[in-house]
């Protein structure tokens, strides 16, 4: 499992393809990678509200202030990598 901040822009397609190519010959080839994103969440100092934005857009969810602090969603994390262990022979 990989956490994307909403920040981070990724494309969980490209970063599925991107898994594939780097754990060729590795004992993670073959291996499911789930992506999820994570929401941006904003601090407003205007309204002193917190929320979260499905886009990216640095304005607060509920009175469009601009005047806003980044809480989370830089995050890219991997949580847990499943690797079939059948999967894996060391020869
Ligand atoms: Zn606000």
């Amino acid at each position: 499992m990989v956490k994307v901040g909403g920040m981070q822009k990724v494309n969980p397609e490209l970063m599925s393809f991107i898994f594939a190519a780097v754990s060729k010959d590795t004992p993670a080839e073959g291996a499911m990678l789930s992506v999820m994103m994570l929401p941006l969440t904003l601090k407003c100092s205007s309204c002193g509200k917190i929320g979260t934005r499905e886009d990216t857009k640095l304005l607060c969810p509920f009175c469009g202030s601009l005047n806003v602090q980044v809480v989370s969603g830089y995050e890219l994390t991997i949580e847990a990598l499943e690797v079939e262990s059948g999967m894996y022979t060391n020869e």
